[in-house]
């Protein structure tokens, strides 16, 4: 287990430590919020705002190299 820092709550809690790769997400074991590691080395969480997944839709004709 590795203990983090919630960036959320400011608590520590502890997870495991395969969870803990670029872009995984995982819950806050105190506040429940769902955080996104944004960074290994050193380790970085950000609070996920899961008002915004499903606001998923990227726009393929992204073309903004129009000629
Ligand atoms: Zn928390």
């Amino acid at each position: 287990m590795i203990q983090v820092e919630c960036p959320e709550c400011g608590e520590r809690f502890e997870v495991e430590s395969n969870v803990l790769f670029l872009l995984n997400r995982f819950y806050c074991s105190v506040c429940d919020v769902m955080l996104e590691v944004i960074e290994e080395e050193p380790l970085v969480l950000d609070v996920v705002d899961e008002e915004f997944l499903e606001d998923d839709d990227v726009d393929e004709d992204d073309d903004w190299g129009v000629e």
